[in-house]
């Protein structure tokens, strides 16, 4: 899945818990689950710019949120950096730990336009969250 994909539903679990261990390791766990669903990943440096450009705009907008939302997002995130650091590094062929990156759960494919929509969907469902909970952005 799309980092920001990742990135915006740890933030949200974040909120839901308010703990900032919970939230950390919760954001972990949901980035197995999005693995698992399956969805679209983008393969070249296009796709991975705009999703860098989202995932940073997403930061700036969260950056005065409690801690928790903040480690939420990073749990959520940070397993996706052996990925960045396979393709960075070992031209995509480095090795990768995580269950849904090495191989051990599924990481299911749907093809453009399927796969795109069902993650613009997740975020729109955390983001619309987090718009309703994040006090500043209430009336
Ligand atoms: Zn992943």
């Amino acid at each position: 899945m799309y980092v920001s994909t990742h990135f915006v539903t740890g933030a949200a679990i974040g909120k839901m818990v308010g703990n900032n261990w919970i939230a950390f390791i919760l954001g972990i766990l949901s980035h197995i689950i999005l693995d698992i669903i399956p969805h679209h990943d983008y393969r070249g440096k296009k796709g991975a710019f705009l999703d860098t450009l989202i995932t940073g705009a997403m930061a700036l907008w969260l950056f005065s949120s409690p801690s928790y939302v903040f480690w939420g997002a990073i749990g959520a995130t940070i397993p996706d950096l052996e990925v960045i650091i396979s393709y960075v590094f070992f031209k995509k062929k480095g090795p990768r730990f995580f269950p849904t990156h090495s191989g051990k759960f599924t990481h299911r494919a749907w093809k453009w336009p399927g796969g795109f929509v069902i993650q613009v969907g997740i975020m729109l469902g955390a983001v619309l969250f987090l718009l309703r909970t994040i006090p500043r952005f209430v009336g």
